[in-house]
């Protein structure tokens, strides 16, 4: 079963309207399969919270009124005493409040955040670095040959630095093309992990902080940092790549070059 049908099969799931053989299969995906258990999690959360009563909403008193005047205007012949009638209204607006706010939450989970489509970049320039034997243009671990390597392929410097006496040492570097720009992609290795640390001049001013996610079994890790966007990637524990990325922070912030 694939993502696509796990994520189709999922509600059913939920519910417990599934045979066993299809439940397991889509437990089994799960297991394996971060995006998928993720979208599981999102439903449990927003099935708990319609379930909760935060989301109920009483009818304001003007149009309770206003319902009632109606009520009274409309035709008096046979009909359910008006304390039914009254009940079956604020059913179908608790009803309709809920439906609103399961679309609203239901949207913002579609619709992807610039970060969550730069973490999808990201994770896909990683992957393709590590498959396709390119993972490096300039081979070598001595930050006075990468460096300069750079000089005339980007408007911008990136720091190198070789980080093998702490554990991790510098391989090499690449082009590569994030959020609409040519990066720079800095490849270094900590035991036998590929960690692809891409940079390149932050489009606003302002720093933002360290942000750790987890994407389908790889650990990212973003910030910016005296003016650059930083994001580093790789299949380490979180632990270890978060080292690695304090390594990094510790450096002089890189300059822009022009
Ligand atoms: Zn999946």
């Amino acid at each position: 079963m694939n993502c696509h049908e796990t994520q189709r099969w999922l509600p059913g799931y939920l519910d417990g309207e599934l045979d066993l053989v299809n439940a397991v299969t889509i437990e089994e995906h799960m297991k394996t399969c971060a995006r998928c258990s993720q979208a599981y999690a999102n439903q449990q959360a927003l099935q708990a919270a319609l379930r909760g009563s935060r989301l109920y909403a009483p009818a304001p008193v003007a149009l309770r009124k206003r319902i009632e005047t109606s009520l009274r205007q409309g035709d008096t012949s046979a009909r359910a005493p008006w304390t039914v009638r009254w009940r079956w209204y604020s059913i179908t607006l608790a009803l309709a409040c809920v439906a609103i706010l399961a679309w609203g939450l239901g949207r913002a989970w579609v619709v992807p955040a610039a970060d969550d489509r730069l973490a999808t970049e990201v994770l896909n320039s990683h992957v393709r670095s590590l498959m396709t034997d390119h993972l490096t243009d300039v081979v070598s671990s001595d930050r006075h040959t990468v460096k300069p390597w750079f000089a005339g392929k980007l408007d911008f410097s990136p720091t190198v630095e070789d980080l093998a006496s702490q554990g991790y040492p510098l391989t090499g570097g690449r082009l590569d093309y994030l959020d609409g720009r040519p990066v720079a992609a800095l490849v270094y290795q900590h035991q036998r992990h590929i960690i692809n640390l891409f940079s390149w001049p932050a489009p606003q001013a302002s720093g933002t902080p360290t942000a750790i996610e987890e994407h389908q079994g790889y650990n990212q890790i973003h910030w910016t940092q005296a003016g650059m966007t930083y994001w580093a990637i790789s299949d380490l524990n979180v632990d270890e790549l978060h080292a690695f990325v304090q390594l990094v922070q510790h450096q002089s912030g890189p300059i822009p070059a022009r």
